[in-house]
């Protein structure tokens, strides 16, 4: 199959979509393409069993990780990407992310860009993925120039109770900033299945809902499932990119384009770049400063489950606050990250975790606990990475820095919790197979020899190559990712000529 284009998109997640999306609705002709199908409305859509213990919606692929062991990763090839499946907290990064901060395990980078360049597209991404919030809550928070879209998702009896007796402590619980669909007439139902499932009721603010039928809607957007993009290729000069060229349920599909967007996810698209090698790029494609794949990074993270057996837990949907005061030092200098309540879990979600342990006792526990994600900012390294096997498989290497930060963050939220009356706190690390919020890879900055893409995410070797997604982090900072994609592909379409 040959295809032609003005502009291809590789990739529908949160960069992708809101890149086609843009694109489209400035006339644009654009070509999306994504390996994945879109996922059925169904009632496996929120059983717990089949999102969680069947995996009904991650591939079978496996990955390598630095010693060589296959383990499933966390990603999820469907129109939208991970998007369909997450919780959808959508802050945005904190003015200090962007600056460079020196912590013990080594130097979070200044970004090339500062948060006032991005403020205005941070706006236009909360108004695309509806964000519920608040301000004057959270100490942390940024200016804005612009009050959120809607207002911040009322809590629960138990959240608003635990918020009180959190403020009581001296930290200051602020409402998360929520893309849902409870605008007047909305579809959300607040039900229990949102963060870790697809909404059934298109709910959601994923990208599929909010960016990729859109797009859709404008007329200058089509659409390609099912089609993987192998490698890219290159004309005579090496730097301007010809053909995207994969593979679909026919055979290979071969697309030419002007300009190209690779969205593939940070460690799709880093391997990507990679099987692009070529005689005029023996290490890859965009990778003359042998950056491409380099500083891969995700979240340090963990979950935490705080049971208290005086207090019964009916809360429905329970992702609606968080506790950020230790953001930027937790009173010893050092960054620490942010505490934010996650989705209800059930006593069969924890079974996932200690099959060992009695369902009914599970199921008590479960009624009686609440469950947060502790985050912590990871910082970039040259030798965290994605390569390729030889046999073509994807090796992902990662020694988890700012460990002893995260700690600190466990020890003082434990603490915190304890104080608040939980008896018994259940913790659950996260493995490298949890990597959805990873990011690096394709890292933004001005100098060409340390670097990927520049600050508007176009490669310095690639003249009309963009790659638009998670990969291009200088840094993971340690708020949830997806609205900093959003806003940056925003920004990219605005000022670059990517539209042209
Ligand atoms: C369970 C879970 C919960 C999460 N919760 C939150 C949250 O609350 N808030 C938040 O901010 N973030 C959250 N995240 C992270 C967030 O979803 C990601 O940061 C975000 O989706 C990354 O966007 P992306 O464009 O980099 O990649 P993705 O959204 O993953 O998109 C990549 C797309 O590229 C496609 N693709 C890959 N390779 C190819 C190829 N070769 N050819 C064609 N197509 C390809 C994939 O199928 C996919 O559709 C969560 C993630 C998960 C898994």
């Amino acid at each position: 199959m040959r295809i032609v284009a003005d502009c291809v998109v590789i990739g529908s997640g949160m960069g992708g979509g809101v890149t086609a999306l843009a694109l489209a609705r400035r006339g644009v002709d654009v070509l999306l393409v994504e390996r994945g199908e879109r996922i059925r409305r169904e009632p496996e859509n929120w059983s717990p069993d089949a999102v969680f213990r069947r995996r009904r919606y991650k591939p079978s692929e496996e990955w390598l990780d630095g010693s060589g062991r296959p383990y499933k990763p966390g990603v999820h090839y469907v129109v939208g990407g991970s998007t369909k499946v997450y919780g959808a907290s959508l802050p945005r990064f904190r003015e200090r992310d962007f600056e460079a901060t020196e912590h013990t395990d080594g130097l979070s980078p200044a970004w090339p860009f500062k948060y006032a360049d991005l403020e205005p597209y941070y706006a236009q991404a909360e108004e695309l993925l509806r964000v519920h919030g608040t301000s004057g809550e959270d100490p942390t928070e940024p200016w804005r120039s612009s009050a959120f879209p809607f207002p911040a998702l009322e809590h629960e009896p138990y959240i608003a109770d635990l918020a009180d007796r959190l403020r009581g402590l001296g930290v200051s619980p602020a409402a998360n900033a929520m893309g849902v669909d409870l605008r007047p007439g909305g579809l959300c139902i607040r039900c229990s299945t949102c963060d870790g499932f697809p909404c059934l009721l298109g709910a959601k603010s994923d990208a599929e809902t909010c960016a990729v039928d859109p797009a859709l809607a404008t007329g200058n957007l089509r659409l390609l499932t099912g089609v993987r993009i192998d490698r890219l290729e290159t004309g005579p000069s090496g730097s301007t990119v010809v053909a995207a060229v994969g593979t679909g349920p026919d055979g290979e599909v071969r697309i030419a384009a002007s300009r190209f967007v690779v969205s593939a996810g940070a460690v799709n698209s880093a391997a990507l770049l990679l099987r692009s090698a070529d005689d005029k790029s023996p290490a890859g494609l965009a990778n003359g400063s042998g950056q491409v794949g380099r500083n891969y990074m995700m979240h340090n993270n963990a979950h935490i489950a705080a049971f208290d057996a005086t207090r019964r837990n009916d809360v429905v949907f329970q992702k609606t606050l968080s506790v950020n005061d230790w953001y930027h030092g937790a009173g010893d200098g050092e960054p620490a990250g942010v505490m934010q309540l996650v989705g209800k879990v059930t006593g069969s979600m924890m079974k996932l975790e200690v099959p060992f342990a009695p369902t009914g006792a599970l199921d008590e526990f479960a009624k009686r606990s609440v469950e947060w994600l502790v985050m912590a900012e990871d910082l970039p390294a040259a030798g965290n990475r994605v390569t390729i096997d030889t046999a073509g498989r994807i090796v992902t290497h990662r020694r988890a820095l700012g460990i002893d930060n995260h700690r600190r963050l466990m020890r003082k939220a434990k603490r915190l919790l304890r104080r608040a009356g939980y008896q018994v706190i259940g913790t659950q690390w996260f493995g490298i197979e949890m990597n959805s919020h990873m990011c690096g890879t394709t890292v933004a900055g001005h100098d060409p020899a340390r670097s990927v893409v520049d600050g508007w995410c176009r490669a310095h070797d690639a003249d009309n190559l963009w790659i638009i997604d998670a990969g291009f982090f200088p840094s993971s900072a340690a708020m949830n990712p997806a609205l900093t994609i959003a806003a940056q592909a925003l920004r990219v379409v605005a000022e670059t000529e990517i539209a042209a």
